[in-house]
């Protein structure tokens, strides 16, 4: 274990210079408060929970105090907004504040979000809100604990610092891990002006700190560019199969590690719907929820544009062919597990189509579905979810096609239900639940984040006590409105 003041630092992307990144020291905010911590975060960098409880934690993650070895640095980024190139934006509101060894040797960016304004900040203040940092503390930790990759999040400080948004808030701070803070963006700004000789020297940095097998490529870009379309399949076929809906897919937040990466307006699926738009100030729908397979690709092929520099641009029309193909294979496998299923059959997609859409025209909730499927799958009757079907033929006809199908599959109901529980969350992040904590903490009671935290970082585990966070939204908590602005 190590103390939260001796840290070991070495700070790769700082040295890469003043064209990568600008030094700039945080704003703090005052009074800060912390409102909760993830245990399982602090374990990424040797620390030990008890020392969220001194005083020098609060001051360091609201910007009151530095590291001596950090190197504080605002990185830049431009990107694909809602499909137009945005020249210029880079970290407008958050510090990458150095690389971490742990002493596993893993490197560990701390980026401090909401530490106040930078060259990149244009008309921006700097700051985050409490309810954003809240949202992306939440969604980080839990879609780690479903088996998704995602950034980290070590804690939120809260404040009494004033931010106007559309209404006055309170400035706050949520401390981000991640592996690396490179998103497709890096690469486009660099492209785009033209300076591609600081192109390579980004792609040289990209592959000896996080892609060094590709080294071993006789073209290492495009093996490395081969490697971010699989991870990309990968994760995206995490969101489909999970529910997920990011939200805000610009290239700019898009990460080069495949993880999921810069929560804002993002939800889980409720009832479920393939065209659910979670964003509010996304008028056209372009990042709806069906629609993130493509945009996937989209940003994917923005990424092969900005490396053409470097790699001959039809092998990266080749890579990038890859990508649907290998999206839909990790989709079916995700899917066949949440069916309880280990072997494979060539009807499979057939039969889910036909469930997601039976599911769409009678408004079933996504996630209690399945589990109480492996419930059910133990009973042997369907009658219970029945229920919860308008077209009761069309569901019979489901019902009928799914046994026979488990059937083939063999094992026995008790190993299937095991199996799908494990697959299959009792507790998801869902809207309605983030906006009660949120509620509370911003009257400065933070008891509820932090069990909701708690809950939701064993999402597969029966909690009892704490069904009710396994409920369907009320009415009010299905409508509400996720904007960007936060
Ligand atoms: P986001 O929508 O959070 O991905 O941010 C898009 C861009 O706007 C990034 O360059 C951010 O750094 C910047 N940005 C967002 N909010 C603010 C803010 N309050 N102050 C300054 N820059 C911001
Ligand atoms: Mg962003």
């Amino acid at each position: 274990m190590k103390s939260l003041t001796d840290l070991t630092f070495d700070n790769r992307f700082a040295r890469l210079g003043d064209a990568f990144s600008t030094h700039v020291l945080p704003d703090p905010i005052a009074e800060p408060r912390v409102v909760v911590v993830s245990p399982a975060a602090m374990a990424l960098l040797d620390l030990d929970p008890s020392e969220a409880e001194s005083e020098v934690f609060a001051q360091l993650f609201a910007g009151h105090k530095l590291w001596s070895d950090a190197e504080p640095r605002a990185m830049v980024y431009s990107g694909h907004q809602f499909g137009g190139y945005n020249p210029r934006l880079g970290d407008g509101r958050g510090l990458l504040l150095g690389e971490v060894v742990n002493q596993a040797g893993e490197y560990w960016d701390l980026h401090l979000k909401g530490a106040g304004q930078t060259p990149y900040s244009r008309m921006g203040d700097g700051r985050a809100v409490l309810r954003s940092s809240i949202r992306e503390f939440l969604a980080s930790e839990h879609l780690h604990a479903l088996g998704i990759p995602s950034s980290r999040a070590l804690c939120v400080t809260a404040s009494s610092t004033p931010v106007w948004r559309e209404k006055q808030e309170s400035a706050a701070m949520v401390l981000r891990l991640a592996q690396s803070h490179v998103r497709f963006g890096h690469f486009e700004y660099f492209y785009y002006t033209q300076q591609h000789d600081l192109l390579k020297q980004l792609g040289e940095h990209v592959l000896g700190c996080h892609f060094r097998a590709c080294l071993e490529q006789p073209e290492p870009y495009l093996a490395m560019f081969r490697e971010v379309v699989e991870r990309n399949a990968e994760l995206i076929a995490h969101w489909q199969a999970y529910g997920f809906c990011h939200g805000v897919m610009n290239s700019d937040n898009m990460s080069i590690l495949g993880i999921t990466f810069d929560y804002g307006p993002y939800a889980f699926l409720d009832d479920f719907d393939a065209r659910h738009i979670c964003n509010h100030s996304d008028d056209t729908g372009r990042y709806s929820f069906s629609n993130q397979v493509p945009i996937a690709q989209w940003n994917l092929a923005a990424l092969g544009q900005a490396l053409t520099p470097l790699v001959e641009v039809d092998a990266l029309r080749e890579t990038l062919s890859l990508f649907l193909p290998l999206y839909q294979t990790h989709y079916l496998d995700l899917m066949r597990r949440r069916l309880g299923w280990l072997s494979s059959d060539a009807g499979d997609d057939a039969l889910i189509q036909r469930l997601l859409q039976l599911m769409q025209d009678s408004a079933v909730d996504y996630s209690n579905f399945f589990r109480e499927l492996g419930d059910s799958a133990a009973e042997q009757s369907l009658a219970r979810l029945r229920e919860d079907f308008t077209d009761l033929q069309g569901f019979d006809a489901w019902a009928s096609a799914y046994r026979i199908r488990s059937a083939q599959d063999g094992g026995t109901q008790a190993e299937r239900r095991t199996r799908m529980h494990a697959a299959n969350p009792k507790y998801i992040l869902r809207n309605y639940l983030a906006q009660q904590v949120i509620d509370a903490a911003e009257q400065g009671d933070y008891a509820p984040v932090r069990e909701l935290h708690a809950v939701l970082s064993r999402p597969f585990d029966e909690q009892p006590g704490f069904e009710r966070y396994a409920q369907r939204p009320p009415e009010w908590g299905k409508h509400l409105e996720i904007s960007c602005s936060s």
